[in-house]
């Protein structure tokens, strides 16, 4: 997928920052209450890791209701995909 094609379904990708992650062994809510996870994606804004919504406390989709940061990726080996919360929209 052209660069040009990534704009046209989702205008967020300036939101899209060179982050670390801030809490690499996990869920960083998960981690603090001592629960488990399914999946874990990264926020591209600002680093926090989360849980799916696979997993029972979706810490990513919280963190996107409390912070508005629109993208995620995947944070598992060998996936390399970005979801869009506000277009719905994967980007490959
Ligand atoms: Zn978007
Ligand atoms: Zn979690
Ligand atoms: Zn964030």
């Amino acid at each position: 997928m052209s660069k040009n094609e990534i704009f046209s379904k989702c205008s967020h990708i300036n939101l899209v920052k060179n982050v670390k992650p801030k809490t690499p062994d996990g869920c960083e809510e998960c981690l603090k209450i001592g629960d488990k996870w399914v999946y874990l994606r990264l926020c591209l804004t600002c680093g926090h890791v989360g849980c799916c919504d696979n997993s029972k406390n979706k810490h990513a989709t919280k963190h996107f209701h409390k912070t508005k940061h629109p993208i995620v990726k995947s944070f598992e080996p060998g996936e390399d995909w970005k979801w869009c919360y506000v277009d719905e929209v994967l980007l490959e």
